[in-house]
């Protein structure tokens, strides 16, 4: 609870709203104490006066009651009395009550005091009378009673229902859920507001009811209108949720349905309950308004904001000349805003995306990142800050030739992330420096987390916005000149002519690339139709075919008909390629593409990619945690490790004699036919990658290195560190001076 207020406090709107709301339900609470008279009492020749509060510091109580008299009994004008002005006396004795309905007392928070030699008694009227003369503010006090009690016992008695209903429905499915869901049908199809008359209608004239049955039957009324949303929604919610494996664990162990939705689904859905009762409290306020405004509701002599409304439009003729009449509306107009404020920031609070989402902003700036910032060997290193980023040369580097196509100098990307209510950066990828030769397969290998496909998301500026980046991407726009190009500082609609038409990726799962709904035919047609608008269908069809053919899809044209879930796996794969080159892609970033295949698709799409690239010459990024699988089909590798580059050279080198002890740790923990699985164990790395959010001043392997010493947790980046055998930590290929992976 404590940590919603704190968040509340950060969201200036929602806390003062969440005030005013309190403020309200106390006051209502108390409302004898608050209001100084009783709402129905009438005042003699008081019909339309006008507020009398006057500040008026001369007087003991600094507020003085100005008495008026009307002038006019046909139109209400009134006119001040000269000289004739009562005190108001705060914390007085007036009208006796029961606090809480039980406790008798007689003061007020502020009312005026009988003369002490007539005994009569001026009212005060801090918000002007109706026209029977009674006190606004009191009858608006005592309004919210009903109006601010009917909305949470309306939403609650709501999501009950909602939670029941919504809750069997989606669990247990089959005739159950057929039922509710056609019942709640029949409540959503009739329009609200004519299917609240139409109950309402049902139940007879209100001046034939008690006030409390009234209200109750508004209640229920209200309640049963509400319920069907919430269920819908929940009934969704709680289907996905009912497939997942601790509720699966639940059922198998004969835990009954009804402790299974309550213990184990409910609080999985809590955050989005408190949010819709939050944002349904006004809109049942909002009903209750328009049922009492058209007569079918509260009335006297029973108030609450419907009634007073419905009161005073009747007397609509005066409105204009009696605008205070108005402030029922204005009161329902800020409270239903108080509400909604306060439940956007709950379901903000509740979404930890939205919050920080909505706080992040893409920049491409970034923190000055510790271990970035010296360890660069390039010949022009840049710090990664956010000045340097915006000094960051538009034009390349001298030492890129036209056989480069790809350059990316001290490349940073960080995240800002929520850990509870903390935000913490995430420091993903940390000065990482390579490049590429156009027709190059170049293989980035590490584990999960060590930034491979942070680095390579960068290249097309595919980042959420809570991503901050900083470093250079130069990208080759011709084959036969240094045509370089910035991509770091491009903008993002200028990105878009790169991303799937000169940059195309592919990624770990196929199946999810696509859509469902979509058979491939339209899935090529409109990929054709956004690259060359000019082109017919019968060309794109032609050329889809031609390009299926390609990637070994046999059949295109029958299969162009299929849906996704008619290919396999590394059917979808190889038509996630023919995709790409459908646009011309000339450099394929290919995000473990073959990690969820097996080991036989695995070698089909390596054959592929590599037909691909010496037939078209396309340029691939092969990501992999599979360095044997790497080095089939790169000509370099690059071996990366909390966010940094660890080794990076040509395949047959790191092959044959790795120099960094993680390379060599990720080789002896590759299994090996023959080996392994008959003479000995298989080598596993010890231990965990370390947290990105708090990187290690020196090597980030140090914590599982098998030749780590003392000094290898603080040494300055960029370093060569020798201890036990060869260890060139952090060797950064020196771009300037043509050093690459060779
Ligand atoms: S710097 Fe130290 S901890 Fe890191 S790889 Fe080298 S020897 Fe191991």
């Amino acid at each position: 609870m404590k940590k919603v207020f704190d968040y509340l406090k950060t969201r200036p709107l929602a806390f003062v709203s969440l005030i005013f709301i309190a403020l309200l339900y106390f006051v209502m609470i108390f409302a004898e104490f608050f209001a100084p008279y009783n709402p129905n009492r009438s005042f003699e020749n008081c019909s339309f006066h006008p507020a009398n509060i006057e500040f008026s510091p001369s007087s003991a109580s600094l507020f003085s009651v100005r008495e008026m008299r009307v002038l006019s009994l046909i139109n209400f004008k009134y006119a001040r009395v000269k000289g004739l002005s009562h005190n108001l006396k705060f914390f007085a004795k007036g009208e006796k009550y029961r606090l809480l309905g039980f406790i008798p007392c007689s003061r007020h928070l502020f009312t005026t005091v009988p003369d002490a030699y007539t005994g009569e008694e001026y009212p005060v009227f801090l918000f002007g009378a109706d026209d029977r003369g009674r006190d606004l503010y009191s009858r608006i006090v005592f309004g919210s009673r009903i109006s601010l009690t009917i909305g949470f016992v309306a939403s609650f008695i709501s999501l009950f229902l909602a939670i029941i209903l919504g809750g069997f429905s989606g669990f247990y499915g089959g005739v159950c859920d057929f039922s509710i869901m056609r019942l709640s049908e029949f409540f959503m199809l009739i329009p609200g507001l004519y299917l609240i008359l139409f109950l309402r209608s049902l139940l007879g004239s209100v001046t034939e009811m008690a006030p409390g049955q009234v209200y109750m039957i508004i209640t229920i009324i209200l309640s049963l209108v509400g319920w069907p949303g919430s269920a819908r929604t929940l009934r969704g919610m709680i289907h996905a949720i009912k497939r997942e494996e601790f509720v699966l664990d639940a059922v198998l162990e004969g835990v009954p349905g009804i402790i299974v939705i309550f213990r184990h689904i409910m609080p999985q859905i809590t955050s989005l309950l408190i949010v819709s009762t939050t944002l349904a409290i006004p809109g049942f306020i909002m009903s209750e308004t328009t049922l009492s405004y058209l007569g079918l509701g509260i009335a006297d002599p029973s108030v609450s904001w419907g009634s007073l409304i419905n009161r005073n439009i009747a007397t609509l003729s005066n409105l204009k000349n009696f605008p205070w009449l108005l402030l029922p509306v204005l009161m329902l107009l800020f409270v239903t805003l108080a509400f909604n404020f306060v439940g956007d920031a709950l379901r903000d609070y509740f979404d930890p995306y939205h919050i920080y989402f909505k706080k992040a902003k893409r920049q491409k700036g970034g923190e000055s990142l510790p271990l970035a910032q010296e360890k660069n060997s390039c010949a022009t290193p840049s710090s990664g800050g956010a000045d340097d980023y915006k000094t960051a040369p538009a034009t390349p580097p001298s030492f890129l030739t036209k056989d480069i196509l790809l350059c990316v100098r001290n490349l940073n990307v960080s995240f800002k992330i929520m850990r509870g209510n903390k935000s913490v950066s995430i420091h993903s990828v940390r000065g990482v420096s390579f490049k590429m030769k156009r027709g190059e397969i170049l293989g980035i290998v590490g584990e999960s987390g060590s930034g491979k496909t942070v680095t390579t998301s960068a290249i097309p500026g595919l980042h959420p916005s809570n991503a901050t980046v900083s470093g250079e991407i130069y990208y080759n726009l011709s084959s036969s000149s240094a045509d370089f190009v910035n991509l770091a500082l491009l903008s993002d609609k200028e990105l878009r002519s790169f991303r799937g038409k000169k940059i195309g990726m592919i990624f770990q799962e196929p199946g999810r690339s696509f859509d469902p709904l979509q058979n491939m035919e339209s899935v090529f047609l409109e990929t054709f139709r956004n690259s060359t608008p000019e082109i017919t269908r019968e060309e794109s069809l032609k050329k889809a075919s031609q390009l299926l053919l390609e990637v070994g899809i046999s059949d295109p044209l029958l299969r162009l008909k299929n849906f996704p879930h008619q290919f396999s796996g590394g059917q979808l794969q190889r038509i996630g390629i023919a995709l790409a080159l459908a646009q011309g892609c000339e450099l394929l970033i290919a995000d473990e593409p073959t990690t969820a295949l097996d080991v036989t698709i695995q070698a089909q799409i390596v054959e592929l990619l590599k037909k691909l690239n010496e037939t078209r010459n396309l340029s691939i990024i092969f990501i992999s945690h599979n360095i044997n699988l790497v080095s089939e089909l790169c000509s370099s590798i690059i071996v990366m490790y909390g966010g940094l580059i660890m080794e990076s050279g040509s395949s047959s080198k790191i092959m044959a004699s790795p120099s960094h002890p993680y390379t060599k740790a990720l080789l002896a923990s590759t299994p090996k036919f023959g080996t392994h699985y008959t003479t000995s164990r298989l080598v596993s790395i010890p231990g965990r990658v370390s947290d990105p959010a708090n990187p290690v001043e020196g090597c980030p392997f140090c914590v599982r290195c098998s030749y780590a010493r003392k000094e290898c947790a603080t040494v300055p980046s960029g370093k060569k560190v020798r201890s036990g055998e060869d260890c060139i930590f952090i060797l950064q290929p020196n771009l300037s001076d043509g050093e690459n992976h060779e």
